[in-house]
């Protein structure tokens, strides 16, 4: 049976900012209906799902710590009684957390550790029986160029490795799910412009550092949450079928590390 973008609900996680507000747009644009996972900022949430309401499209806001699994399994019931079987599921939820060997402690790297990667398992974990039901689903993970562990930002060693077990999980999921019709694939962005890159800067230090990472990127600029969501919504698009376990970074091209090989 052919799959069409009106068909295809959505539930993004961290949904309502920064790169998790560009995808939902994106996908909403294509005519998906998208569940927009939030939990510190029902504002924003609500705001979002307003905006997509006034296109035409179909939205609604969720609350649920991904680090939850109840709560997480409650959500994605919730978004299947309201919206329908969820169809694309993009974990894009995620917080950095600087520290090097010296001031690390437990509790920030277990955090850490509890969003980035026990979230992005257990949204997977509570989409997955709709999606084996339906002989179909498109999952699209966010992990992050310090994957690769060739970006030198300092002390962000720590969220690095979260983001390679990310890409780790991409390749062994799409292995496990590959048979029910089930497609799983990253996107590893580059430096973007969002609240958590450039939050709690001055507007002079921000274009400093915008600066310094525009100049190592073939494309000369930062990038922007748009950049981030095009190449989520080719991975989550019904004709990419044949396309799984890859992590697909999207940098502007690093100049220091062209490929990330
Ligand atoms: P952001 O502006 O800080 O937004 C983070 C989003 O994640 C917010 O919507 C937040 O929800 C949500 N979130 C955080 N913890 C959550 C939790 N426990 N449960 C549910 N939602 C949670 O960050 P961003 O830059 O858009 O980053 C999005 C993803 O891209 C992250 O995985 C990040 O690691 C990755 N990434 C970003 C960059 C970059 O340069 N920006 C580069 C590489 C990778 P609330 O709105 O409710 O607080």
């Amino acid at each position: 049976m052919p799959h069409h973008w009106t068909d295809q609900v959505a539930l993004v996680t961290g949904g309502a900012r920064g790169l998790g507000r560009a995808i939902c747009r994106a996908l909403a644009a294509k005519g998906a209906a998208v569940a927009v996972n939030y939990t510190s900022r029902p504002d924003a949430a609500a705001a979002l799902v307003a905006e997509i309401h006034a296109a035409g499209g179909r939205a609604i806001a969720v609350r649920a710590d991904v680090a939850d699994a109840a709560a997480v399994e409650a959500m994605a019931a919730q978004v299947a009684a309201e919206l329908g079987p969820i169809s694309i599921l993009v974990n894009n939820a995620g917080i950095a957390w600087s520290a090097t060997l010296e001031s690390f402690e437990p509790a920030g790297f277990a955090r850490l550790r509890a969003v980035n990667v026990d979230g992005t398992i257990h949204a997977t974990r509570a989409v997955l029986p709709g999606m084996k039901a339906a002989g179909y689903g498109r999952i699209v993970n966010i992990s992050s160029v310090a994957a690769f562990a060739t970006s030198g930002f300092p002390g962000n060693h720590f969220y690095a490795s979260t983001k390679a077990e990310v890409n780790v999980l991409t390749r062994r999921f799409a292995l496990e799910l590959g048979a029910h019709g089930i497609t799983v694939n990253a996107v590893a962005p580059g430096f973007t412009r969002t609240d958590m890159t450039e939050g709690g800067h001055s507007p002079e230090a921000w274009k400093a550092i915008e600066a310094s990472f525009a100049v190592r990127a073939i494309t000369g600029r930062v990038g922007e949450p748009e950049d981030i969501a095009n190449a989520v919504a080719f991975f989550a698009a019904p004709d990419s079928s044949w396309i799984t376990a890859q992590v697909l970074a999207v940098d502007g091209g690093r100049t220091d590390f062209i490929g990330h090989g």
